[in-house]
């Protein structure tokens, strides 16, 4: 189920990146780098009491062109305002209130969200007297905090995840398959959207999703029940989304997360851009099953060899995902497109699979008398048994003598082991090793 989301506002300087670094740590789901956008960071992962949390920092958006503060602060506001769960308003108890964390203030007073005042640069306490004057914000008590000394911070996520939504249970049987599909604007999303649902559906009618924004559209095919993930919220997507890439990412992450199988539409006209691969990649570290869908294959020049080069290319730029099938598609004439459900029940079928212990452990036993692992320093690995713990994605325990003998080229080659005897093909692998003699 998809994370509750904290965003972060205030205008430049509070120090909003600092406090995103403190809650983030060092687990950082994305990093872009795109002329336009400043920071490197902007949305990342932390975790408070067991519970994860995806954090957006707003100030990493500086919309091209838009260099008054009050403007940016605004656009920064309404997409924390679309996005969050709970915003954590933050002002500078240094400088005092601002006429700029007035105006953010009135906007996010007015969204009825969730709203957190964090005091920032409150480093001892004899500062502490000085977030008094912030009560007139109206956001009740604000919270004292110094993103340079670590301070309050548990305090700010205990108030945070008062906010946070009631785990969701997932509306849909557990032999539905739920489809998203991400890429950049213009791919083709949403035109592959209404050409898979065809005239031909069969649409139960659509349900409010689990997530505030999100509208999913369940159908049928062939027997199979599949549900498209927040394809509606893409749809509505306005002129913020389109100016702020980063957004689009953003939406897509919450896609993925709810999510069984990603279908990565890359645009067949244009190739592959580095941004196709951050997306990618978090549906690879989600642990989703993956395929890749090249679209707007009608207008494409090609020969014989064509559909190999672009797989190659595909290949030779997302090293990390050579389990995923690519389709090659037209969302306009149809061309191939019959092929995609297909598919996707294909992936989805692997990614919930399991394989049980006693061939599991032929495989590997063959593979390691095969290969035999590598000594370290006179001493060896032992593989005593496998076994796989879970699926979606499927994830196999690997017990040895030592796990600081495993090493990563070992294990990869384990993974091709598995793979050669297991049809896995659209999903990734989670493998571990533990202890055990
Ligand atoms: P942002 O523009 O809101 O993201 O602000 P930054 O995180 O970039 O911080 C702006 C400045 O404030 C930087 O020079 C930080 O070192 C400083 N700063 C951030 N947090 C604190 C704090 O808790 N105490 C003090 N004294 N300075 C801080
Ligand atoms: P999204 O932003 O990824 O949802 O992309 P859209 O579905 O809105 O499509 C963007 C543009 O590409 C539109 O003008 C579509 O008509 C066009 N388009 C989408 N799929 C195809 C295709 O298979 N072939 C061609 N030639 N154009 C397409």
């Amino acid at each position: 189920m998809a994370k509750p989301v904290i965003a972060i506002v205030g205008r430049p300087n509070v120090g909003k990146s600092t406090i995103f670094n403190r809650l983030i740590g060092d687990r950082l789901a994305i990093v872009e780098d795109k002329p336009g956008i400043t920071r490197d960071r902007l949305y990342g992962t932390g975790e408070w009491l067991n519970q994860s949390f995806n954090v957006i920092d707003t100030g990493g958006i500086e919309i091209d062109g838009e260099d008054e503060i009050l403007k940016s602060v605004r656009v920064q506001a309404e997409l924390a305002i679309e996005e969050a769960d709970v915003i954590v308003f933050m002002v500078d108890g240094k400088v005092g209130i601002t006429p700029a964390d007035e105006e953010i203030g009135q906007l996010l007073f007015r969204s009825h969200k969730p709203v957190v005042l964090a005091v920032n640069k409150i480093d001892n306490i004899k500062m502490q007297e000085n977030i008094y004057e912030f009560y007139s914000l109206g956001f009740g008590d604000p919270i004292a905090v110094s993103g340079a000394h670590g301070i309050g911070i548990g305090d700010l996520l205990d108030a945070a995840a008062q906010h946070f939504p009631e785990d969701q249970e997932d509306p849909y049987g557990e032999d539905v398959i739920k489809v998203a599909l991400i890429g950049r604007p213009n791919v083709g999303k949403s035109s592959l959207v209404n050409a898979i649902l065809g005239e031909d559906r069969v649409i139960v009618s659509p349900v409010a999703g689990t997530t505030r924004d999100a509208i999913d559209t369940p159908f049928e095919r062939d027997g199979q029940q599949y549900v498209l993930i927040d394809t509606a919220g893409m749809r509505k997507r306005g002129k913020v989304y389109e100016t702020t890439e980063k957004y689009s990412v953003m939406r897509a992450l919450k896609a993925i997360e709810r999510a069984d199988v990603v279908l990565v539409v890359i645009n067949g006209e244009e190739g592959i851009i580095d941004q196709d691969k951050h997306i990618a990649g978090y549906a690879h570290e989600a642990g989703k099953a993956a395929l890749f869908v090249v679209n707007k294959w009608d207008v494409v020049e090609k020969d014989d060899k064509t559909m190999n080069q672009f797989t190659q290319n595909i290949r030779d730029h997302f090293l990390f995902m050579s389990y995923a099938p690519v389709t090659f598609v037209s969302a306009k004439t149809k061309q191939r497109l019959h092929k995609l459900l297909p598919v996707v029940t294909e992936v989805a079928e692997h990614h919930s699979m399991r394989v049980p212990t006693h061939v599991l452990n032929d495989v590997v036993s063959d593979a390691v008398a095969v290969t035999p692992p590598p000594t370290d320093k006179g001493r060896r690995l032992r593989v005593n048994y496998a076994t796989q713990v879970a699926v979606k994605p499927p994830t196999i325990v690997f017990f040895v003598n030592d796990p600081e003998l495993m090493h990563f080229s070992y294990l990869r080659y384990l993974e091709n082991k598995i793979r050669a005897s297991f049809n896995f093909e659209g999903t990734p692998l989670r493998l571990f090793t533990r202890r055990k003699s």
